[in-house]
């Protein structure tokens, strides 16, 4: 039997590496020059930078990120964060902390009027959300497709889970309302801020759910690797290799036609043929490539996302404060464009980023489409909110821009480029009450044989998600034959 995989970013590689495993027939085609799409890299002499994704969650033990790397015989190099990100707001400064009680407690320092209320709210939240791990363990795919996937959700479920069904439809504002912190703006910002880079949307519109886990991961372990987390694609790369998949470069596929095959098309006009295609881009791009999606799939192809824009800087590490964090978020009041940075530097010491001297920066910030449509626009808007997000480090390291020694910036065109992502949208849905959990996309197209994996699909965004839906993929392609 043999599996077509389109697309090298975390999804598509682990299905294929993990149906490799099983002895399947795997090719892989990947349309730019580097493997982890939006977790990949890209070099530039003797610097290295992350295009998109730097700070690793799921390689605790039995995390998922371990737990593939662990039945394919791999490791990466990690450094486990006790401190794992430094959150800079105008009026204060929070150290995001891995161990739960130190991380309440100066949360609570920071709002000493409502300690109480913040204490009951997380107790509430941390329950859950290891409840939900529980839940998620076995890896259930959602939404349910099949009498299989409903018996194994079924399968999953113990009595603890009952006490989730009254979250279900409730928003993170909701669970903030009931315990009285729904006015404490400045509070909420926090959370705001660690929503939007995780989950894609805010206190107002997030699943509960799936706040809960965003706000608990970190706390299971972050993780910087060596690198970059493009080294988890490389293992992945490596492994397909070594079970004898197939895995080419360089290869945009244009076209697909079914038969009693498919057959993809490649820019050079080379054809492939396959029982099984599994699509690793982003969903709004499957249209062009198929005909035949309907229902939701079809309806969700045509929703915009968001696009970010990315700075990667080349900086002089002497002038780099010693204790700057490796990673970090700037937030001025508004969650406006700009106005919610995140940062990732590379260790002082990773040579596999930088030469002895200098590091790395990668500075995103999420922004809407909308103020990229036209070529004029576009570049002003490029060149304004650059600036912008300088000024706003500025505003926590004033003599930032000296150390600057480099400059390249990613707006949502070159995102496009090299992901082949349409209009640059990155991080899939948002995870709103709508949209997640029972509401998200399965890894099943509705097409026969056309499977779905990456950040569009169940369960959404981040390596961890694109990782989930390749093991949901690689499980219907081929049941029965490997155990996470
Ligand atoms: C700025 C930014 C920061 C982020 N930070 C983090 C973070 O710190 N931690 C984290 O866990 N996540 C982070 N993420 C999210 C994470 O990077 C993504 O959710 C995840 O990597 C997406 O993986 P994917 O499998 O969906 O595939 P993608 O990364 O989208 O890769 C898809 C691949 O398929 C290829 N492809 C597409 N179409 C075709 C075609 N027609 N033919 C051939 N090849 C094709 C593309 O070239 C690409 O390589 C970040 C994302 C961004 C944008």
């Amino acid at each position: 039997m043999h599996t077509l995989i389109i697309g090298g970013g975390i999804g598509g590689l682990t299905a294929a590496a993990l149906l490799a495993k099983t002895g399947h027939d795997v090719t892989l085609l990947e349309a730019s020059l580097e493997w982890g799409g939006c977790a990949g890299k890209f070099q530039r002499r003797h610097t290295l930078f992350p295009v998109g994704a730097t700070l690793g969650m799921g390689f605790e033990q039995g995390g998922l990120h371990e737990r593939v790397l662990r039945l394919l015989g791999k490791e990466v190099p990690l450094r486990l964060l006790d401190e794992v990100m430094v959150l800079h707001f105008p009026k204060r400064i929070i150290t995001y902390y891995r161990d739960r009680k130190q991380h309440l407690d100066s949360i609570c320092g920071h709002f000493p009027h409502v300690d109480k209320q913040i204490r009951s709210f997380y107790a509430e939240l941390w329950t859950a959300a290891a409840s939900i791990r529980k839940l998620m363990k076995p890896l259930p795919a959602l939404p349910p497709k099949t009498a299989g996937e409903w018996a194994y959700l079924l399968s999953s479920l113990s009595p603890e889970h009952v006490l989730l069904a009254p979250f279900a439809r409730a928003t993170l504002l909701d669970r903030l309302r009931a315990y009285g912190l729904d006015q404490e703006s400045a509070f909420i910002h926090v959370l705001d801020g660690q929503l939007i880079d995780s989950m894609q949307t805010t206190s107002r519109h997030v699943s509960y759910l799936m706040a809960a886990t965003a706000l608990d991961i970190y706390h299971e372990g972050a993780y910087y690797v060596e690198g970059g987390l493009y080294r988890v694609a490389e293992r992945l790369v490596e492994s397909i290799q070594e079970n004898g998949g197939i895995l080419k470069k360089n290869r945009r596929v244009v076209s697909t036609k079914k038969d009693n095959y498919w057959i993809a098309v490649d820019q050079r006009g080379n054809e492939y043929s396959a029982q099984h295609i599994v699509f690793n881009g982003a969903l709004q791009q499957l249209p062009s490539l198929v005909s035949g999606l309907s229902g939701r799939h079809r309806a969700m192809a045509d929703v915009l996302t968001w696009v970010t824009h990315t700075l990667y800087l080349t900086l002089d590490g002497s002038l780099i404060p010693d204790q700057f964090p490796l990673f970090q978020q700037i937030s001025a009041d508004s969650m406006s464009e700009g106005s919610h940075l995140f940062m990732s530097i590379s260790a002082p010491d990773d040579r596999l980023r930088a030469t002895e001297g200098k590091r790395t920066m990668t500075v995103s910030t999420h922004s809407s489409p909308d103020h990229w449509s036209t070529k004029e626009q576009y570049d002003s808007y490029k060149d304004r909110l650059t600036e912008k997000m300088l000024s706003m480090i500025e505003t926590v390291y004033p003599d930032f821009r000296k150390a600057v020694m480099v400059m390249e910036t990613g707006a949502p065109k070159a995102w496009e480029r090299y992901t082949l992502r349409p209009n640059g949208f990155v991080g899939g849905f948002p995870q709103t009450v709508r949209h997640a959990l029972f509401g998200s996309l399965s890894h099943r197209s509705g097409i026969p044989n056309l499977w779905l994996c990456g950040d569009s699909i169940f369960p959404g965004g981040g390596t961890i998600g694109a990782t989930a839906s390749g093991i949901h993929c690689a499980r219907s392609i081929a049941p029965g034959l490997f155990e996470l």
